[in-house]
């Protein structure tokens, strides 16, 4: 495409505005004022020093007569620039100032140029002191404001903490029936559907590398022409049409004679709603390196499709947290980290004094059972802290429920699927219950007279001392000294109907399990799953926030090579696998494997053992080949419609729609029919849920 004369133009302005002979007297003017406006400064600094007064940046003009001061965050850092004039080669700098009444443009030149931008960083706030101000000129403004603001000789920062949130900015939106009657060159904000995408062209210029992106978009059906530069072009990797976004800071211009929006170095690009995003995403990927997502919907129901990393990252920068309702769905044909659900109840549990022992025993636990941190030279002995140092905790309590999500993030070992870690954790947590009521004490003592104990049993057994234990028994050891009995006793918390329970949620581990993404919420609440800051991620390396989410990821085991625990004969064992594919049954005494398969064997009942015959099915389907010809699928789909209408409209109290349906992508013998509506049956609950939304899944080839 050939770009037009103006956008050229703006182009060089926006890299190198004052590189070329026509703007060096503007140039040399401003320095001569920067200096005049030193020597007011000085003056009447001396006079009214400790005067200075606070102002907000919407209040900042040419006429204000005392000194005054701003603070404001850092919201904009752009590229430095150098000039050439008269006078020899200078360099210009400039930022964005925010504050909570607005944003005006800082500028500074040559030696203050140099001086500022080792100061200041941006998504830093500090206070600025002695700052002069002009009028900002109309062609090359980034900000609505009147006014931008040059630094002097004696302007002054300081570092600050500043408690505004600037993520929920304020914007100005104009509707776009309002562009072509407000002045040319206005900075506003839209928002707006995008009807075309011309795509992506990049080119240089000056030697810098700029992109550039052509839509065409509209607002209740009035339609206009978007230019998006340089990082806003390249945001979203895929055609952005019928994407809702909205656009803070754009500048309306002008091209062969009608107005047109585009973007600059500080505009904002955010998607307004998430789901519409899906169907562009589901048709186009990648076998092998996508994650299967889930996406919960306003209207109760959720949405499925596969996501590369790259894609979910995407979506995590231009989607707000709110909009973020993102499960990842776990298949029990995958490997998969250790993650445990971990939650109670703050009114029912009164008792619970000390919040953090709780979820401090199950790291202690995990920390005992698969021996972290011991085989390395480490620094602490402490074990909450070894066990930190691979297990992620993320937090979304809320001032009703304490809410933790354990995931084995830096993994030192992979389960098979997540039905046999659910096994292992059950017989674990079984164990420790049994080890609790088998231990005797001054102050506990009972006989176990049932040769089997169901977990529910044991629980129940130890009700009526549950306070005593967490209170009394905090010199009673357990696992080489490791664990005492009052901690074990904090796993158990009373539920809604003050029965006591697993802290530790035990359903979390079927087939197509959902598991709440990191620094994502549920529908219509606030109270985002992030790191717990009582139990902060203890990996040596300094982990960005991209590196967590990736890290949480319960299925991501791309590029981890640990032994794997798999259950072959009723018994857990560990294989090593090589690069060559073959596995090798690895010595695993230091793992407390033994342990838990002795315990398996000898304690526990027939009920749970049935959990075995479903492992042994699923290891099974493992061997089907997937991949069928693309155009059998519809047909194979619609072979299905009937039956799942059927199935969800059995129930007259509970009528649902099917909302979409895809085809799983790694294992091409699965459809998701996603359902809408009413029909929310829950096997497990037996009934149907107030509030989750269900998927159909169908197996063409066990149909079941
Ligand atoms: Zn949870
Ligand atoms: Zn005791
Ligand atoms: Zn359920």
């Amino acid at each position: 495409m050939e770009i037009p004369v103006t956008i050229s133009d703006y182009v060089e302005q926006l890299l190198n505005p004052v590189d070329n002979t026509a703007n060096s007297a503007v140039t040399t003017n401003i320095d001569q004022h920067a200096i005049l406006s030193n020597i007011d400064d000085a003056h009447s600094h001396q006079q009214t020093a400790n005067e200075t007064i606070l102002i907000n940046i919407s209040q900042i003009n040419s006429n204000i007569i005392y000194p005054w001061k701003i603070r404001a965050l850092v919201t904009c850092a752009y590229p430095k620039r150098t000039f050439t004039n008269t006078h020899g080669t200078g360099e210009i700098s400039n930022w964005d100032l925010t504050d909570q009444s607005g944003s005006i443009t800082l500028i500074a030149f040559n030696i203050n140029s140099h001086i500022m931008s080792d100061k200041i960083k941006k998504d830093q706030a500090y206070e600025f002191f002695n700052l002069s101000c002009r009028g900002a000129s109309e062609a090359f403004k980034t900000l609505p404001h009147l006014y931008q603001l040059v630094c002097t000789n004696s302007t002054r920062v300081e570092e600050i903490d500043i408690s505004f949130d600037n993520k929920q900015e304020n914007y100005n939106f104009i509707h776009l029936n309002e562009v072509n009657s407000i002045p040319l060159n206005s900075i506003v904000d839209v928002q707006v559907r995008v009807l075309r995408d011309y795509g992506i062209s990049t080119g240089t210029q000056n030697e810098n590398v700029w992109s550039r992106r052509d839509l065409h978009v509209d607002q209740d059906g009035t339609q206009l022409k978007m230019t998006l530069w340089n990082n806003q072009a390249r945001s979203i990797s895929r055609s952005m049409v019928g994407l809702k976004i909205k656009l803070k800071n754009v500048k309306i211009s002008w091209f062969n004679g009608s107005r047109l929006l585009i973007s600059m170095g500080n505009t904002q690009l955010s998607i307004i709603k998430l789901s519409n995003l899906i169907y562009d995403l589901q048709n186009n990927n990648e076998e092998n390196s996508s994650f299967y997502i889930s996406i919960e919907n306003d209207s109760n129901s959720r949405q499925f499709c596969y996501l590369t990393l790259d894609e979910l990252i995407s979506l995590y920068r231009y989607c707000p947290v709110i909009e973020r309702t993102l499960y990842e769905v776990i298949i029990s044909t995958n490997l998969v980290k250790i993650y445990i659900d971990f939650e109670y109840y703050i009114n029912n549990n009164k008792h619970i004094k000390e919040s953090h022992i709780g979820p401090q025993t199950c790291l202690k636990i995990f920390q005992y059972f698969f021996n972290i941190g011991k085989n390395i030279n480490s620094q602490t002995t402490n074990s909450t802290n070894l066990a930190l140092q691979e297990f992620l905790v993320l937090e979304a309590s809320t001032t009703e429920k304490k809410s933790f999500h354990f995931i084995h993030a830096n993994p030192s070992i992979l389960f098979e699927n997540n039905i046999t870690l659910g096994l292992f954790i059950k017989i674990m947590i079984h164990y420790c219950l049994w080890l609790t009521a088998k231990h005797k004490c001054s102050f506990f003592d009972i006989n176990l007279i049932l040769k089997k104990y169901s977990i529910i049993e044991l629980i129940s057994l130890l009700t009526p001392y549950v306070t005593t234990l967490c209170t009394h028994c905090t010199e009673c050891q357990l696992f080489s000294n490791s664990i005492t009995i009052a901690e074990l006793a904090y796993l158990l918390v009373l539920n809604k109907q003050d029965q006591f329970r697993l802290a530790i949620d035990l359903n979390v581990y079927s087939n197509n399990q959902q598991f709440r993404l990191f620094d994502s919420v549920k529908r219509g609440m606030n109270n985002a799953l992030l790191q717990s800051k009582s139990f902060p991620f203890n990996n040596k390396l300094k982990t960005s926030y991209f590196e967590i989410l990736e890290k949480s990821i319960v299925s991501n085991v791309k590029e981890i090579y640990v032994p794997i625990i798999s259950l072959e004969n009723n018994q857990f064992i560990i294989k090593q696998v090589n690069s060559i594919n073959s596995s090798v049954i690895i010595d695993t005494s230091h793992m407390k494997l033994n342990d838990i398969n002795i315990h398996a064997d000898a304690y526990l009942t027939p009920d749970t053992n049935s959990q075995y015959i479903i492992n042994s099915k699923i290891s099974k389907m493992k061997q089907i080949p997937t991949r069928n010809v693309f155009d059998q699928i519809d047909n194979q789909i619609h072979k299905f419609i009937p039956f799942v209408e059927k199935l969800i409209n059995l129930d007259p109290l509970h009528q649902g729609y099917i909302s979409s349906c895809i085809r799983g992508n790694h294992n091409t013998n699965i459809f998701f029919f996603n359902i809408g509506g009413e029909y929310r049956y829950c096997i497990r609950k037996g009934t149907h849920h107030a509030r989750n939304t269900t998927a159909i899944l169908i197996d063409i080839k066990n149909e079941t």
